[in-house]
């Protein structure tokens, strides 16, 4: 960490944000996980081009106490109120303390841009109220579109607001459909690393264990995201998003997979031109790109070596190997209340999944039999998201009690 030299730049920055309006003002919310961290990386190396406005963390009290004395934010934020004494304690002195579960949406009124790394339906209400006070929203909080695209979708159009991707897959898009008109795009094509088990057959993967599951060839990640990686199921979410995001119908949204991780995701144009973006896979880069747009951030983080890559190979998903990714689309496409259902149901799975509770091909087999039993529901606030959410995650235990005693 170089955090002790850039400490007092830092600061300065911080007292200059409000005379000087071209520093922006950032509300790093999740900042303790892999995007949270990665994100200060970025903030750090970007001199003072920003300045951090607020930190706010689930449950991590170490680790946040230790970013604010880096980056001496005006408001830490910690959602488990019972953590707040722990918090105050190890603080350094004025930095403001809010604690409960509304303290991390608290913190978007302090910011020119919120990074949203919140995990869980808690980062909805971070994306309404960030989108609803018209500021510049760095997506990373998968629920947010998933689950409540349709939420979204009632306060994105405001004047002021702003959504940026940070994802490698929708942040490629965004670049790639710069070439273009909107009118002009007849399809985007999501670039899928095809996961660790790439190439095997369903027999094969019958009885693969966690610890196969988290050996992802190319990206560093989280557990639920890598082992979403394994099944294709991360892929079907970002095919979703990626609907939400661009307002591109799923027939005109293609998944390929491209072990190299080179290629982010492309856009083919009407006129047969596909426009690609290549980089190395690193998430410092889409984050960098949504805290910047549409300056780029002057510090690489890697660049490509065409003559070490050699080549750059793409291949047809295996549907019937890996049919969370169908599942997906098929929810997508059904809409309203069904992609929550979807997500819902997918977490218990890989919940059950990582506990050893059940099997790898157990977790498309749970996600289908649970939207089987799919309720449709109108989603037109927060309230509606949690009661969808909640009656899927009862549904999907009911399911997964029936596969457990099954096996
Ligand atoms: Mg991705």
């Amino acid at each position: 960490m170089s955090g002790v030299a850039d400490q007092p730049r830092l600061a300065e920055s911080r007292q200059g944000a409000r005379r000087d309006g071209a520093r922006k003002r950032v509300a790093v919310v999740g900042s303790t996980g892999s995007i949270g961290t990665q994100t200060l990386e970025v903030l750090r190396g970007a001199g003072d081009r920003f300045t951090v406005s607020a930190l706010g963390a689930a449950r991590s009290v170490d680790l946040l106490a230790a970013q604010a004395e880096e980056f001496r934010p005006e408001v830490v934020a910690i959602a488990d109120a019972t953590l707040a004494g722990r918090l105050s304690e190890l603080l350094p002195a004025g930095i403001e303390l809010r604690a409960g579960p509304e303290a991390l949406i608290s913190l978007v009124e302090t910011a020119d841009i919120v990074l949203n790394a919140v995990v869980g339906f808690a980062g909805l209400g971070v994306t309404v109220a960030t989108l609803s006070q018209r500021r510049r929203l760095a997506l990373a909080n998968k629920e947010s579109l998933v689950a409540g695209g349709p939420v979204v979708e009632r306060v994105r159009h405001l004047e002021g607001a702003e959504l940026l991707p940070v994802d490698s897959e929708h942040g490629a898009i965004h670049q790639c459909l710069a070439s273009g008109r909107a009118e002009s795009v007849s399809k985007l094509v999501l670039t899928a690393s095809g996961g660790p088990f790439r190439g095997r057959s369903a027999t094969e993967l019958a009885f693969v264990t966690v610890k196969d599951a988290l050996a992802h060839p190319t990206w560093q990640m989280g557990p639920k995201i890598t082992v979403d990686s394994s099944t294709l199921m991360n892929k079907g979410l970002e095919v979703i998003e990626a609907r939400e995001l661009f307002g591109v119908d799923y027939d005109h949204i293609e998944v390929v997979v491209h072990p190299q991780s080179t290629v982010h995701s492309m856009v083919e144009f009407c006129d047969g031109t596909t426009i690609a973006q290549l980089s190395v896979p690193d998430m410092r880069l889409p984050i960098g790109y949504a805290l910047g747009y549409p300056d780029r951030l002057a510090q690489p983080y890697g660049s490509l070596d065409f003559k070490a890559l050699g080549r750059l190979d793409f291949e047809a998903p295996d549907l019937a190997t890996f049919p969370c990714l169908k599942l997906a689309y098929a929810a997508g496409r059904a809409g309203g209340s069904a992609p929550a259902w979807l997500n819902a149901a997918n977490e218990v799975a890989v919940a059950a999944f990582l506990d050893g509770r059940l099997s790898w091909p157990g977790i498309a087999g749970v996600v289908a039999e649970t939207l089987d039993l799919h309720e449709p529901s109108q989603l037109a606030d927060i309230d509606d998201v949690l009661e969808a959410d909640a009656l899927a995650r009862v549904r999907a235990g009911e399911v997964l009690g029936r596969h457990q005693s099954s096996t």
